[in-house]
């Protein structure tokens, strides 16, 4: 599988590390352990688009949300979700 970096372009995927569901919201500090736990350990499996979270770990280190078909690994959208050189 291959991921459009915004930043590098077309990369393998190898040079990337998943970061999870990019439509999880974190609950404000102060929520009870019930809320963190689901937060943190209770996954979504979704089959077909779903947007993921991930880093280019060994390339421009900038945060790329990416919509995927998880049936097909299709790349349907990518976009840089922090700041060009932010993680450099
Ligand atoms: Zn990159």
């Amino acid at each position: 599988m291959r991921i459009p970096c915004p930043v590098c372009g077309l990369r393998s995927v190898s040079e990337f590390t998943y970061e999870g569901d990019a439509t999880v919201l974190r609950p404000p500090l102060e929520a009870d352990g019930d809320t963190w736990f689901a937060t943190v350990y209770e996954r979504r499996n979704p089959r077909g688009p779903h947007a993921e979270l991930w880093h280019h770990t060994q390339g421009c280190r900038c945060f790329v949300e990416v919509e995927r078909d998880t049936a097909t690994h299709a790349i349907l959208s990518a976009r840089l979700v922090t700041p060009t050189g932010a993680g450099i």
